[in-house]
């Protein structure tokens, strides 16, 4: 029989990647926990309803990506496909609300999508989000993109842009909605098959098309921003304005309308030059329906989604990370000598160190080679003469240096010299 291989789209994180993995999770949580967020864990999976209603039904993560089955007991559940729907229920159904106040919340983890594996694009895929819920203001809009750049920033990232743009309310979005079928039907047929498919289910989706030949058509369409009303366009000139007040620069595309249907007013997403076609690093906007579309009392929303895999190729591309080395490498050989190292060794981490216990019970230069190879500082060494005398080898691996010493002044010795 042929050995299993991990499922197509998704992929092992070998100890060799996953120090870029802690290192983005350490710098992300580091700066959301400053603003006062705090991390929330739900589910992997959620009843199929919860989507469907959620993210929407005509689009394409509902539509064709989700991860849906049937359990044993008959009920419709699927693999989260996102992190909002379920932060959004989860603050439902335990009333999260209730304090009245604003909730500060964010999440990392897995996230699932049938989509076709390419670089940067998976079926299992991780992301890290937040969510702020409980203002309309756009201080809020402009908190949430600026922590964003913040992240980016502290894990040392550049040729980034910020897109913005505003998809208006659910009335603005309605009258645009007409304007881009009046546009669009004429050059139906030009169109790729999803945005024919789309001129009535979700025109706006036209604009989001990779289709060349519908992007060059969506050109001349009309622009979101000339539809919305004073309401929505001064919220949006206000986030404008907060943002180059911070120094946040950001460029308008009024193409950028976003793969959810729950989004209203701003939208936003990060695009790197250095990803190729995968470029988006990290989405969002703000949500001001979907609680109560959910379930819940109207409260309004905001938040954005980073893509990690994405974030790991610009990590990877930056310098390299190397795991670290432990501080002792402990050498030992004959069976009173083994068993007194795996005493010793756990009474070292005890006192903080970071210890390697050779295991091998090969002959002293091997176990002597492996331990240089271990990167460590020192190398203990202990034979069944030296259990016999009380006493241990402490060889300094920098300098090759060797001295011995009574165990008792063990401690003290690796104290100072580490
Ligand atoms: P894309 O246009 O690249 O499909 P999206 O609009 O579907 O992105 P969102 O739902 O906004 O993506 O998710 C936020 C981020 O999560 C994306 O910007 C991207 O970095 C990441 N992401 C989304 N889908 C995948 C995937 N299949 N594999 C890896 N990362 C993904
Ligand atoms: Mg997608």
């Amino acid at each position: 029989m042929d050995n299993i291989q991990a499922i197509r789209g998704t992929k092992d994180i070998l100890p060799s990647e996953v120090i870029y993995w802690q290192h983005l999770e350490k710098t992300a949580s580091k700066i959301l926990e400053k603003a006062n967020y705090h991390e929330i864990r739900t589910p992997i999976f959620e009843q199929t309803p919860l989507f469907e209603r959620g993210i929407g039904e005509a689009t394409d993560v509902v539509g064709k990506e989700m991860y849906t089955f049937t359990d044993r007991g008959d009920r419709s559940i699927t693999l989260r496909p996102e992190g909002t729907a379920g932060v959004v229920r989860s603050y439902i159904q335990h009333k999260l609300f209730a304090s009245g106040g604003i909730d500060r919340l964010w999440y990392s983890g897995a996230m699932f999508r049938y989509e076709r594996p390419q670089a940067g694009r998976q079926r299992q895929f991780h992301q890290i989000g937040l969510e702020l819920l409980g203002s309309r203001a756009a201080r809020a809009d402009v908190e949430v993109i600026a922590i964003a750049t913040d992240i980016l920033k502290a894990l040392g990232l550049k040729n980034l842009s910020l897109q913005l743009n505003s998809v208006g309310s659910k009335e603005d979005r309605q009258t645009y909605r007409q304007a881009l079928v009046n546009y669009f039907t004429p050059y139906q047929n030009d169109l790729d098959t999803d945005s024919q498919d789309r001129l009535t289910r979700n025109p706006l989706r036209i604009l989001d098309s990779k289709d060349q030949k519908t992007q060059e058509i969506a050109k001349n369409a009309p622009n979101i921003l000339d539809f919305l009303q004073d309401d929505s366009r001064s919220h949006f000139d206000k986030v404008c304005t907060l943002l180059t007040d911070l120094g946040i620069l950001y460029e308008l595309n009024p193409r950028l309308v976003r793969g959810l249907d729950y989004y209203t007013h701003t939208a936003f997403e990060i695009i790197s030059e250095d990803l190729g076609a995968q470029a988006t690093v990290c989405g969002g906007g703000r949500y001001d329906g979907l609680v109560t579309q959910l379930g819940g009392v109207e409260t309004p929303a905001i938040g954005w989604a980073m893509g990690m895999e994405r974030l790991i190729l610009l990590l990877e591309q930056l310098q390299p990370l190397k795991p670290q080395s432990p501080d002792i490498y402990f050498v030992s050989r004959g069976e009173k000598a083994e068993n007194q190292a795996l005493v010793m060794a756990q009474n070292l981490r005890q006192h903080g160190f970071k210890v390697e216990l050779d295991l091998s019970g090969s002959n002293f230069a091997k176990q002597f080679k492996r331990g240089d190879r271990s990167g460590a500082k020192i190398c203990l060494v202990l034979g069944d003469s030296e259990v016999e005398t009380g006493i241990i080898q402490v060889k300094n691996l920098e300098n090759a240096e060797q001295k011995t010493v009574s165990q008792d002044q063990l401690l003290e010795i690796l104290s100072l010299s580490l």
